[in-house]
């Protein structure tokens, strides 16, 4: 124990302290793998300091380090990584037919522990199983876990769902999957979290204002600014599927009438079609792209289908202005399915001033994995802060 001088003395010295600390372990979350050397030159710090701040960091096993492969030039430096009994925080993404509960280090890359297919998608049934699964790596892993952090298909208000057409849930409350009292369950939409994941380490890397879209059961995304996504005043924010770029006649699941919902997903293809809806619109959606090939009339479906996308998407850029648009899920293979309707009903949607210069459209890059990679920076944003250290650090010195 530090005596009150002591005490006074770590206090001083702690805010200045881990400034330093958070720089470096942002640079290593950044760039897994990146050299002492490397960070001392983009925080701009002496070769002193920077072998100072890695030292505090290695005695309170926050990271270590191993020697870098020489390079011929230079003094030798080392490769800095997550130490292998520091914190880790739990990521869960909950999809529509299935689970995955990984654990990330303080690099941030999410590795599945474990992971399963809903029995039933009865919520106390799902949470029951999830919760199993989180708790036995807390089991495993102790006071090395600091945060769990929940992607759901689900729209996410106050940190709970409220509701979930792609899985069949009203409100739930997803309190079961703390795996211990006073851990921090965070809860976050997977496709704004997906989205946050794509601005730090996917196809929107470097670009501060991004847009990103997804398609699964109806649309989601978010924007996000300088990696944070734009939540709104209650979470429930980037809810894009329900603004009324669809038919006006057509009421939605989640109340309102004429949602871009309908209009993008298997349900629209479908009815483009004469078809009933489909129970799984994503899979129908994926059954009719590999038909559209050889049946005109699925290939027109899908044409429609990719234009009333594009058509809203235009409307987001105009309203948002994005750097760079991110399409993810089911949006890049309806783009890549009817190119041209896409692009057309797109431009056509621009305000003319836009449609010289308009933001990329791109596919994302984390795939099915940017939920998780998402909820895992959820959960290390809240451990990796000044109060997040100093419990740490309390816990690591006698
Ligand atoms: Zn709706």
């Amino acid at each position: 124990m530090a005596s009150p001088a002591g005490r006074t003395r770590s206090v001083r010295a702690r805010d200045a302290r881990w400034r330093g600390a958070l720089a470096v372990l942002d640079e290593l979350r950044r760039h897994p793998g990146v050299t002492r050397a490397d960070v001392a030159r983009r925080l701009t710090l002496s070769t002193g300091s920077a072998t100072e701040i890695t030292a505090r960091l290695r005695e309170l096993a926050l990271l270590s380090e191993t020697p870098a492969a020489a390079t011929g030039r230079g003094r030798p430096t080392t490769v800095l990584n997550p130490h292998p009994d520091g914190p880790v925080v739990i990521a869960v993404d909950l999809r529509q037919e299935d689970w995955r509960c990984a654990v990330a280090e303080i690099d941030g890359r999410p590795r599945v522990s474990e992971e399963g297919r809903h029995g039933s998608r009865h919520p106390a049934r799902v949470v029951a199983a999830v919760g199993e699964a989180v708790r036995r790596v807390h089991d495993r892993l102790g006071g090395r876990v600091r945060a769990v952090a929940v992607a759901v298909a689900a729209t996410v208000r106050h940190g709970g769902v409220v509701q979930s057409a792609t899985l069949g849930w009203g409100a739930v409350d997803l309190g079961g999957l703390a795996p211990a009292p006073g851990l921090p369950l965070l809860v976050g939409n997977d496709a704004t979290l997906a989205g946050a994941a794509e601005a730090r380490y996917g196809a929107a890397v470097g670009t501060g204002t991004a847009l990103h879209v997804t398609i699964e059961v109806g649309v989601g995304g978010t924007l996000v600014v300088d990696g944070l996504p734009i939540e709104g005043a209650t979470g429930a924010g980037g809810e894009f599927g329900h603004l009324p770029l669809g038919d006006p006649e057509l009421r939605c699941p989640c109340g309102a009438l004429g949602c871009w919902d309908l209009a993008v997903d298997g349900r629209a293809i479908a009815r483009h079609l004469g078809e009933p809806p489909p129970r799984d619109p994503r899979s129908y959606a994926q059954a009719a792209l590999a038909r559209a090939e050889e049946d005109p009339a699925v290939r027109s479906a899908v044409g429609r289908t990719a234009s009333g996308f594009g058509r809203g998407i235009a409307g987001l850029i105009n309203a948002l202005d994005p750097g760079i648009v991110t399409l993810g899920g089911f949006a890049e293979p309806l783009r890549a399915a009817a190119p041209e309707e896409f692009a057309e009903a797109l431009t056509d949607g621009l305000m003319r001033f836009r449609r010289a210069d308009p933001p990329p459209v791109v596919a994302a890059t984390l795939g099915d994995d940017g939920a998780l990679h998402g909820a895992a920076a959820l959960a290390l944003d809240r451990v990796l802060t000044e109060e997040g250290l100093d419990a740490w650090a309390a816990d690591h010195t006698g």
